[in-house]
């Protein structure tokens, strides 16, 4: 069977890396995948799959970060301008962009979950001649979104997996789920579909990000801990403006509430038990030189080596963002835009993906598990997983790449992405057979 499954996997070759080059193509952030999302979903239906959508699949009152109505309209309008299912995306008004799409093949309790998000970042694609994706006419078509991270090689990986299993399905127990996420950027996309019921009933669960420390195609790593638990907020600091010259005491300075905050938050104690960060990345204030600023925006991030390290920083950043509105005498509000958790892999699960790994030939370099480092909102969804007694993974899979990850050259090549299908087929297969 497992014969089967690369012979598979060779076949569709063609198409995954179509999949990935029209995505490449058509990226969208946050809460817009409406034409990525309408693409998948159609090809989840085609495939004899169940669909769970809208409201069903992410819980309204936990999105965070979701654009304004108007931008909302307008990528919906774009998405179908551009071959999205209108029915479809009508449906995901309101950013309502993920969903999951089962396939049940026996009573059997085993329930697998395979989790690929779907966003782009916002920056503007380099339009470099050495840049591949320019050079053969399929970099970025939309206005400040880039697939800088490759969600778009996950999407493609994803509907290729689903493909295979499908072809499979005489041979599985138990049910399987792929569950398509927006908005991982930002941490903003897990925790919702969590709410809404994604990981419920799951006893194993596979994440997969291609490069990151997995840095060429021969690379596999099975494993992840020590992801940074992180917290994203906006904070608005709200004075009154009054002329500089002629009456600078009846202004309230929101400038200077933000700049003490900045300082400040910087000054947070390190903590003994482990890594912390936090970043100021934006502050814009003001509106001339001779007008006390009446209004200032910060954006920031705490993190921490565990969920508790970043509450620490987080508890400590909100106690200084407002008590810097008190000492400059202004109002201020606090929105939380995101936030992940820590998490491990599963040992068993480790195992089950080293397996699958040996039947693939490009995999040379075959490591256990590595500290990331970073953030990754599926750590919700793992954790849901681990907490109801099940095992989750989250892989990293090799890829050649040209820029780090975020960069406006970030490309890899599409070879990198036949290898991914494999180990998460055979690994699925493995935990699925009959
Ligand atoms: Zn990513």
């Amino acid at each position: 069977m497992i014969k089967k499954i690369k012979e598979l996997a060779s076949k569709l070759e063609e198409k995954t890396i179509a999949y990935r080059k029209d995505l490449h193509h058509f990226p969208e952030p946050r809460w817009r995948e409406f034409r990525t999302s309408s693409i998948a979903m159609k090809k989840m239906q085609e495939l004899g799959y169940t669909i769970t959508m809208g409201s069903d699949a992410i819980s309204k009152e936990y999105m965070m970060s979701v654009p304004d109505e108007n931008t909302l309209k307008q990528a919906q309008i774009n998405a179908v301008n551009n071959g999205a299912d209108k029915e479809l995306v009508e449906k995901m008004t309101g950013g309502f962009t993920g969903f999951w799409a089962d396939m049940k093949f026996s009573d059997d309790e085993t329930f697998l979950a395979l989790r690929f998000d779907m966003d782009s970042n916002i920056i503007t694609e380099s339009s470099d001649n050495t840049h591949i994706p320019f050079k053969e006419n399929f970099s970025s078509c939309n206005h400040n979104a880039m697939h800088a991270c490759g969600h778009d090689g996950h999407v493609a990986i994803g509907l290729t997996i689903a493909e295979i299993i499908a072809n499979i399905k005489d041979k599985l127990k138990g049910s399987i789920r792929f569950i398509f996420q927006p908005a991982e950027e930002g941490s903003c996309g897990a925790l919702p579909m969590v709410k809404a019921g994604a990981c419920n009933n799951i006893t194993h669960i596979l994440g997969l990000h291609i490069g990151f420390q997995a840095e060429n195609d021969s690379t596999i790593i099975c494993g992840t801990y020590g992801f940074l638990a992180s917290t994203k907020l906006n904070v608005e600091y709200t004075g009154k403006p009054s002329h500089a010259g002629a009456y600078p005491e009846e202004g309230k300075n929101a400038l200077i509430a933000a700049c003490n905050a900045c300082l400040n938050l910087q000054a947070i104690s390190r903590h003994s038990k482990g890594a912390t960060r936090i970043n100021v990345g934006v502050l814009n204030s003001g509106d001339a030189r001779n007008i006390i600023p009446a209004n200032a925006h910060l954006e920031l991030e705490t993190r921490g080596i565990n969920t508790e390290l970043n509450q620490y920083m987080e508890d400590n950043a909100i106690r200084i963002i407002n008590a810097s509105a008190l000492m400059a005498d202004c109002e201020v509000v606090i929105e939380k835009h995101g936030s992940s958790m820590s998490g491990c892999s599963s040992k068993e699960m480790i195992a089950i993906i080293k397996e699958a790994a040996s039947y693939v030939e490009e995999y040379t370099i075959i490591i256990d598990e590595k500290d990331f480092g970073a953030g990754e909102d599926f750590t919700y969804m793992l954790a849901e997983v681990q907490k109801n007694g099940g095992i989750g993974s989250y892989i990293q899979a090799g890829v050649n790449r040209y820029a780090p990850h975020h960069n406006n050259k970030f490309n890899f090549d599409n070879e990198g992405l036949r290898p991914a299908v494999e180990v998460c087929s055979i690994a699925a297969y493995n935990i699925l057979k009959k």
